[in-house]
């Protein structure tokens, strides 16, 4: 009913598809085995998910967000589907997205924009800017999104919600449309970050079918929320980066950063100062390494296995090229283009080879901050949510969105944005990060922040 009331014409748009009788099918599940006196399947049973339209799901279609996938219906289910089903989590449905997780206003989705339910007439983030609007409209309690450049994190910032991306490895990619699959996490979004633990705790963990999976436990992210809850961070050293604030940051988002700090300090945070002098050329580096997998990785929808096919009975390569001509955006057009000019011969070393270089001098400088600091800390994003339409026909404005979350992606750690108070009636995200499988660390921080 909540859906129906804000998500329709003219409204939110966090949802491409509701699978109503699904979800109430799946919901009268659970209170069967309850009523049977049966323990539930997990904390989360019968509670209401939005699945970011990125995950296969074999009862619903799987679009990504772009017309080449319309109305696909995928054979199989994503682990994190499963996972979700096998812990008794209502799915609701799909949310809407930037065609194959490109873009960070959700507005390059070929469904039309989701709208900030703070400011109708603001973006709210992307690419899971669904999600992040479900939560925040409060049509869902959870939802799932994807971070490869900040996807998770940007949206959360932009809606006042919490929103986590793993440990690359940390949960699984199999039944995910890939966009960039080496930065490619799927990650937990919620209202609250011990919500948002539980559900980290259902989703994560070592997946056979995804062979960048992580072979250890789920790091005990509940536990570390429920003690964070206690306020108390005495002993623990949060690091400034130097580099991810200041200039370029706008001045109420800076001065929440600083606010934050302060809180940090009074619950018993000891707050230093740490530099990541490479960080400045992850937008560089990831522009050109995010392009590349693109290339190759969307080489897939070639008009025979998937989807849409126009010109049907002229040549095969005539078909393929008529279809990916109708079927993608501008965005991801400009995206192939650029990572299969980055891949050339000739130009390899110098751009791409480069660029993987510059990832590893950014791993580095992430060890060296963890070597002063257990977690680091930095505004999510430069801005708080703009207005729809403003910087849509601006690559690098939009790109400029993900400047301090691209670094995370890059080395393969985690982070998290949690809710920072509001600046101008809109909400500011902090951006926590932690080391590679250090996310207990992190959940605990942000609970005693929150
Ligand atoms: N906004 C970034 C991009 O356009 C990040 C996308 C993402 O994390 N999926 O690539």
């Amino acid at each position: 009913d909540r859906i129906a009331a804000v998500d329709g014409d003219g409204g939110v748009h966090a949802f491409l598809h509701v699978a109503t009788d699904a979800a109430l099918a799946s919901a009268a599940l659970v209170d069967d085995s309850l009523a049977a006196g049966s323990a539930p399947a997990s904390p989360l049973a019968g509670v209401p998910l939005a699945l970011k339209d990125v995950f296969t799901t074999s009862d619903m279609p799987t679009t990504a967000g772009s017309r080449i996938l319309e109305g696909w219906r995928p054979p199989y289910d994503a682990t994190v589907t499963g996972r979700l089903r096998g812990a008794g989590v209502t799915i609701l449905g799909k949310t809407n997205m930037d065609e194959f997780a490109m873009g960070s206003s959700t507005e390059y989705s070929a469904y039309g924009v989701t709208r900030n339910p703070w400011d109708a007439s603001r973006v709210p983030g992307g690419s899971g800017g669904g999600s992040a609007a479900a939560l925040a409209a409060f049509e869902a309690p959870l939802a799932i999104g994807t971070d490869t450049g900040g996807s998770i994190r940007q949206p959360a910032a932009f809606t006042g919600t919490v929103g986590v991306k793993p440990t690359y490895g940390g949960v699984s990619r199999y039944g995910l449309i890939a966009c960039a699959s080496s930065l490619d996490q799927g990650g937990p979004c919620a209202r609250t970050v011990l919500d948002a633990a539980l559900l980290h705790e259902v989703i994560g963990g070592h997946d056979p079918l995804d062979s960048t999976s992580i072979d250890a436990p789920v790091p005990s992210v509940v536990a570390a929320a429920r003690q964070g809850a206690d306020g108390d961070l005495s002993g623990l050293r949060v690091g400034v980066v130097r580099e991810l604030t200041g200039e370029g940051y706008q001045p109420g988002v800076q001065a929440s950063f600083d606010a934050a700090l302060r809180q940090l300090e009074k619950l018993g945070a000891e707050v230093v100062e740490v530099s990541c002098p490479h960080f400045e050329y992850g937008l560089a580096a990831y522009y050109l390494i995010l392009p590349s997998e693109v290339s190759s990785n969307l080489a897939r929808f070639d008009a025979m296995r998937y989807g849409l096919r126009v010109s049907e009975g002229a040549s095969a390569e005539a078909v393929m090229a008529a279809t990916r001509e109708a079927g993608f955006g501008p965005e991801v057009k400009r995206r192939i283009i650029l990572g299969t000019y980055a891949l050339s011969s000739g130009y390899y070393d110098a751009y791409y080879g480069q660029a993987q270089k510059v990832r590893t001098l950014i791993a580095r400088d992430f060890t060296a901050a963890f070597g002063q600091a257990d977690v680091l800390v930095s505004p999510t994003t430069p801005t708080t949510a703009f207005p729809i339409g403003d910087k849509v026909d601006d690559p690098l404005a939009m790109y400029l969105n993900d400047l301090a979350t691209i670094p995370t992606n890059l080395a393969g750690t985690a982070a998290m944005s949690v809710p920072s108070g509001l600046s101008d009636g809109l909400p500011v995200g902090l951006q926590i990060m932690a080391p590679a499988l250090g996310e207990a660390v992190m959940y605990r921080a942000a609970a005693a922040y929150e």
